[in-house]
Parts: C-alpha cells; structure tokens; sequence
C-alpha cells in the first residue's frame, strides 16, 4: 500500500500529492490532500496539475488551500483530513442522483447496535 501513486494525466511522469474527488451531485470538483486508497470517481494528481486543474462548465472546484506534501509513512491523520475536507465539501446531504453513486450514498448509515446487558 505504499507504492508511490503517480499523476493520473496522461504522460505525466510526477507523483501525486493531491486527489481529485467529482461529487457528481454537487457539481463539485474537491482537490484534496492524497487519499489513502482510490475511490470511484477519484483521480490522484502530481502538485502542477492539482494547482492548475480547472473545473467543467457549470462546476465548482473546492481547492485544499496550502501546501501539497507527498504523504508520510502513516497516513490516518491524512485519511481524516482528506475525509474532512470532502465533508466540508458538501454544503449539504442530498439524495444521490446519479446512477452511479446508487451503490454507495454517501450519506448512508449502519444501524446503531446496542448491548443488552444480561438479567439476573
Ligand atoms: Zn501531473
């Protein structure tokens, strides 16, 4: 898992320090810090690409604000930013309305289990 992930750009030879997430029902493009493992609709970007990437008409793009660092050895403080930021990118949950994203709505949960103590 700690194979170094290169820019997903054609014929581009960098590597990636940034992910680029599509939130296809939010119009959003979020250029984050490199996420732990690849997700659908993700695209690992080397820092030039991530820094110059522009978003389709009628998207936003929601820019990880500072400096991209290739990620260190541990990664679970950079997983919950990564995971916060895309959080922070959703103004607010909504249905999923693209067919693609029936598999995984985003805002879906488990349900809470509980442990019934046992009587006496
Ligand atoms: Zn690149």
């Amino acid at each position: 898992m700690r194979s170094p992930r290169r820019c997903t750009r054609n014929g581009c030879p960098r590597q990636a320090v940034a992910t680029l997430t599509y939130v296809y029902n939010e119009s959003t493009a979020v250029v984050g810090p490199l996420a732990a493992f690849a997700e659908p609709h993700t695209y690992d970007l080397c820092e030039p690409h991530a820094r110059s990437l522009t978003a389709p008409r009628g998207w936003e793009v929601v820019r990880h604000e500072g400096e991209f660092e290739p990620p260190p050895p541990t990664t679970d403080d950079l997983v919950a930013l990564a995971e916060a930021v895309r959080e922070a990118a959703r103004p607010a949950p909504r249905p999923p309305q693209d067919e693609d994203q029936h598999r995984t709505p985003p805002t879906s949960r488990r349900g809470h289990l509980r442990v019934i103590p046992p009587t006496h």
